[in-house]
């Protein structure tokens, strides 16, 4: 029964304006369909959802005498008491959703009750009902909202653009079909259905099909006493935490807590960026409080270490798989006093200077597409002069070395043999009296950054056809704002065509990739223009040093043929000794360095 809570109860509900965009409302509506216990539910939204919201569902319906009632503030079937805060089971409790939407839209409901013959016909203008009237219908309940904000114009102010208010509910969705795996889902946008789920329950599958670019690395299951789901292998990951979906009992929700265990679980395992997670948590209702943010969406654990530990050992033994943890003698060093360690010099930080002009440069020829023909590439340093002394030796620390003199020796390739491959990933070289760690991911990103700098520096870009054409496949989201990315794809040089149902069909490369190259980039590109939030030169600078990253054969096995070749190219970089981000692409220890360890000296 739809009663108004008293104003006791009312007073200790999480105060604040729930309804601020056109996703808060579909929120709110698509949970109201979860908790009427729907088997389906079908989103329809257009332009971006600020005018028209449809959200019509299989679930339990409203009854004539109800359905008013369900419209007054702190009007709820869910809970009655003020006992039933701290148990709450369903994801609405407040009795306040349908009051707000209706107070800023027109809104119209149309529902029926499986026992009853007939339904109703609601509409509401601003919040005040204007007409009601028995109809037939389906049972169940469809919710339309048009025209949100009408009535204050403030608020609609702040909305942005129709493919960002659309991406955002396109997202929403995705989560929910994704947490809801047994529930069907649908989603319309402008009257082209994006994605439906067939609602039989099978998670992983949701998120292949709605996440690809999540999956593609393949995830691994969790679970453990609370927790359940899947996550990434540590080199997967993402720029943002996008691709981190917690689900406490059914509620999506962000929690340090969570983002805590799923970090530890790694045990230091993450070279950059965030693992991606989905997980379902399931906690006692008495030790959780959902009653602390407006839109529901933070909640506070009782047993925050509890659940912490229970997470990050779900994800220790998913990820770390083999013998345990390998504890060389690197570990030993790093944690000994003095800074043993340290990265050649600090050129790369200098050297990032020049590499945010050339970044800019090449920003303002994106700008300013039509003129690319006069645009003139700033001058590349030729390779050769990269023999200079570019290196310098690394300070003495104060204290261990007061009386160690190093030989300021110029650091040279050249010098360096090949001795060992280390975790698929660290290629070990000895140099006259050092021994240098190599990361392989850093440094191909350090080439293919330099090689699509050159290239694009250099190249008339335009596209080279490639033998076959193939395709890439991008989220719901992402696919929706094309706008923001797709033509900076073919200023780059792409041949590439919307193809339909998220697909793209890419015929001609840039010049200076390799057909792999430009298959990763393509991708890498578009979702982190999806993560970005906004398409400036800003952004657009962080998104090619990022997708440069994803361009890169992550977890390749290297022959030693290739790592030669790894070396070689490197070592015609400009600026060999980092990655674009800035981390060491080597390290350094010295043969004193080991000496030391092994109190030799
Ligand atoms: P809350 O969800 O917090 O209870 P709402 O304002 O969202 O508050 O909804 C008020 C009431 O209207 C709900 O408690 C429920 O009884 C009823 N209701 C809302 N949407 C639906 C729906 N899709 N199907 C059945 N009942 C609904
Ligand atoms: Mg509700």
């Amino acid at each position: 029964m739809i009663k108004v809570l008293d104003s006791f109860v009312a007073d200790k509900i999480a105060a604040g304006e729930v309804i601020e965009r056109p996703v808060s409302a579909v929120k709110e509506l698509v949970e109201n369909s979860i908790d009427a216990g729907a088997a389906s539910i079908i989103v329809e939204i257009r332009k971006g959802g600020k005018s028209y919201i449809r959200v019509t569902d299989d679930g339990c319906g409203i009854s004539f005498d109800e359905a008013e009632t369900a419209f007054l503030r702190h009007a709820t079937s869910k809970i009655s008491g003020i006992s039933d805060l701290d148990n709450i089971v369903s994801l609405g409790f407040r009795g306040e959703a349908l009051a707000s939407i209706s107070a800023v839209s027109r809104l119209t409901m149309v529902t029926r009750r499986p026992e009853d013959m007939s339904g109703v016909k609601l509409v509401l203008h601003g919040g005040k009902a204007v007409s009601k009237e028995r109809t037939g219908c389906n049972s169940g309940t469809t919710v339309i909202v048009e025209d949100l904000f009408y009535n204050t114009p403030a608020r609609r102010k702040f909305m942005k653009t129709d493919s960002r208010e659309a991406s955002s509910i396109i997202e929403l969705i995705q989560q929910y079909a994704v947490c809801y795996a047994g529930i069907r889902f649908m989603m319309i946008n402008n009257g082209m259905t994006l994605f439906s789920t067939n609602g039989d329950g099978d998670t992983h599958s949701v998120i292949k099909s709605l996440y690809p670019a999540l999956a593609r690395n393949g995830l691994l299951s969790v679970s453990n006493k609370h927790v359940k789901g899947y996550v990434s292998d540590p080199g997967t990951t993402m720029s943002t935490r996008k691709g981190q979906l917690f689900f406490v009992n059914g509620r999506l929700v962000s929690s340090n807590v969570i983002e805590k265990g799923l970090e530890e679980g790694y045990q230091g395992r993450i070279f950059s960026g965030f693992p991606v997670a989905v997980l379902f948590i399931e906690a006692d209702p008495g030790d959780i409080d959902v009653n602390i943010h407006p839109g529901k969406q933070e909640i506070r654990f009782l047993r925050q270490d509890e659940v912490k530990k229970d997470i990050s050992e779900a994800v220790s033994k998913a990820v770390m798989t083999g013998s345990g943890v390998p504890k060389g003698f690197l570990k030993n060093i790093e944690s000994s006093e003095s800074p043993h360690i340290t990265q050649p010099d600090d050129t790369a930080f200098k050297e990032q200077e020049t590499e945010q002009t050339s970044i800019r440069e090449f920003l303002k020829s994106l700008d300013r597409a039509e003129t690319f023909e006069v645009y003139e590439a700033p001058a590349i340093p030729e390779v050769a002069e990269s023999a200079e002394p570019v290196y310098e030796p690394v300070p003495a620390p104060a204290k261990a070395y007061a009386d160690t003199v190093l030989s300021p020796a110029p650091f040279d390739f050249a010098d360096l043999s090949f001795k060992g491959y280390v975790f698929n990933t660290y290629i070990i070289m000895q140099g006259k009296d050092e021994l240098y760690i190599f990361d392989q991911h850093a440094a191909h990103e350090r080439i293919f950054y330099e090689k699509f700098m050159r290239g694009y520096n250099n190249s008339a870009h335009s596209p080279q056809p490639v033998l076959t054409a193939f395709t890439i496949n991008v989220s719901n989201d992402v696919y929706s704002m094309s706008g923001e990315w797709l033509g900076d794809l073919i200023r780059m040089g792409y041949d590439i065509e919307d193809f339909g149902d998220c697909t793209f069909i890419v015929r001609g490369i840039p010049p200076y990739m390799s057909v792999d190259e430009a298959e990763r980039f393509a991708g890498a590109y578009a979702e982190a223009a999806g993560e970005a939030g906004g398409s400036n030169t800003v952004v657009i600078d962080k998104l090619i040093t990022k997708s440069c990253k994803s361009a890169v054969k992550a977890h390749d096995v290297l022959s030693e043929h290739e790592i030669i070749d790894l070396m070689s190219e490197l070592a015609e970089c400009d600026n060999p000794y980092s990655c674009p981000h800035g981390r060491p692409t080597f390290i350094r220890i010295s043969s004193y360095d080991i000496e030391r360890s092994f109190r030799r000296k």
